[in-house]
């Protein structure tokens, strides 16, 4: 028996073939940034980060603003989106996402790139796609951890991130809105790669393809239950996609 008898074999090929046009139909690729691109907190750690962020608040006698779920979470950005929901557009709001930009200013130069990242992104760029990073992070710690790598003209000036408008952070879809835009792209020629439900809802929001990378088997089966249609552990399938793929424009 040939591996092309095995029952499972024209299910891997279609989805292998889905996964190519996907890629290769997408002349605008809007990357969300900590996941996809890099382990932003694979050594300055998130749970240190968020606890730091607890001790500033109950410094400042606003332990009351938390629960005692969102005091214990490992995750900075639900500290921010907590207080940022309960004192929207205060000068509090404002120095805490100060203060978290600046950790993540910090862990941007001690990020690990994620597998096969780095030549994915310099080819799509070489074949003619157009790059934008699309995040909750801070621009300047993408900024930071892309000219740590020599990759930040692949994407410039189409960098995206966190404002001072808590709202607008996904699962609304203003970033990727603001991305297509200025990119001057309709949502059928873009793609979304994420690794977060968050991302997904904000892709679909907007009407542009997704496709999710899961670090692992709990992320990945988290995007499928929410609705991912196209999921990736790893980067390499794309790189070999866009490497086998005609510069795009050019007959
Ligand atoms: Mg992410």
């Amino acid at each position: 028996m040939t591996s092309d008898a095995t029952s499972d074999a024209p299910t891997v090929a279609s989805e292998n073939e889905k996964l190519r046009e996907l890629i290769t139909s997408a002349r605008f690729v809007l990357w969300d940034f900590d996941g996809p691109i890099c382990r932003l907190f694979a050594r300055h750690r998130a749970e240190q980060v968020a606890a730091d962020l607890v001790d500033w608040l109950e410094g400042h006698g606003l332990r009351g603003l938390l629960t005692d779920t969102e005091r214990e979470t490992p995750d900075p950005h639900v500290v921010l989106r907590a207080v940022g929901r309960r004192r929207p557009g205060s000068d509090l709001v404002a120095e805490l996402e100060e203060r978290l930009t600046q950790e993540e200013v910090r862990a941007a130069a001690s990020a690990l790139p994620t597998a096969y990242a780095d030549p994915l992104i310099r080819t799509w760029t070489a074949v003619g796609a157009r790059l934008a990073v699309t995040t909750d992070n801070s621009p300047l710690a993408v900024r930071t951890y892309l000219d740590s790598r020599g990759i930040t003209g692949c994407f410039t000036p189409h960098v995206y991130g966190r404002t001072e408008d808590l709202h607008h952070l996904e699962p609304h879809p203003h970033c990727l809105t603001r991305a297509l835009h200025a990119m001057g792209a309709v949502p059928a020629a873009a793609l979304v790669i994420g690794d977060a439900v968050s991302d997904l809802t904000a892709a679909r929001e907007t009407g542009v393809p997704f496709l999710g990378y899961a670090h692992g088997e709990t992320a990945e089966k988290r995007l499928r239950a929410a609705g991912a249609a196209h999921v990736v552990r790893s980067l390499e399938p794309l790189l070999n996609a866009v490497r086998h793929h005609r510069p795009y424009g050019r007959p």
